[in-house]
């Protein structure tokens, strides 16, 4: 079975999400996008090792540490979605425009896409392409214990920013409605910043996306 554990990291306290199979006890970042030897230090507290790093999209705060890690770990970068390269090309200008440590650029050793699934340990978890917030942005669903991993999508009573280039708010509308919905109103999900909440409790109650 899956667990999850959610370490906020850098000044925007994105969560990053450290996730593992109990049996194997292989575990996968989602979303490194800063303080890489916390994150590091984490896993080995509670004995994961680690062997792949999942990106939802490109910005700073998500992706800030993936190539130190990467390179220093050997791990495969798995993710985003190939709309979000000219993110991961400006990663260098990112990180000096809101004060991060210089970020090391990288190449996704795997590409996602709408459909795909990626595996951990003995469990599978599914991915789906939901752009609008970036154009490459993918959520990772973790349909056996009933979470999903929304990157900046999604947040408890708000959704994620459009006003970036690339951004675009009735795409992000259509992915929040056409493929987390679907996902059930049960499923819990992980922002990228602020607590976690339920799809269904969204769908009534978020001045965004409510009543759809
Ligand atoms: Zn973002
Ligand atoms: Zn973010």
């Amino acid at each position: 079975m899956l667990r999850y554990l959610t370490l906020p990291v850098t000044a925007f306290q994105q969560n990053c999400s450290l996730i593992w199979c109990d049996q194997t006890m292989e575990g996968a970042l989602i979303d490194p996008g800063g303080e890489g030897e916390g994150l590091k230090a984490e896993a080995q507290r509670l004995g994961v090792k680690l062997t792949a790093l999942w990106l939802t999209h490109a910005h700073i705060d998500h992706a800030g540490a993936t190539g130190t890690l990467a390179r220093e770990l050997g791990l495969p970068i798995i993710g985003p979605h190939p709309g979000d390269q000219f993110w991961i090309d400006g990663l260098p200008q990112q990180s000096k425009m809101f004060g991060f440590p210089e970020a090391e650029t990288f190449t996704p050793t795997r590409w996602l896409a709408d459909g795909d699934s990626v595996s951990l340990g003995h469990a599978t978890v599914a991915v789906r392409h939901c752009p609008g917030h970036t154009p490459g942005h993918v959520v990772f669903h973790a349909a056996e214990i009933s979470r999903c991993f929304v990157g900046d999508v999604l947040f408890a009573g708000s959704i994620g920013r459009t006003d970036f280039p690339g951004g675009d708010h009735d795409t992000l509308i259509n992915s929040i409605t056409q493929r987390l919905w679907p996902m059930g109103d049960d499923t819990i999900f992980i922002p990228g910043h602020g607590p976690e909440s339920s799809f269904g409790r969204e769908r009534r109650s978020n001045p965004y996306v409510g009543n759809t």
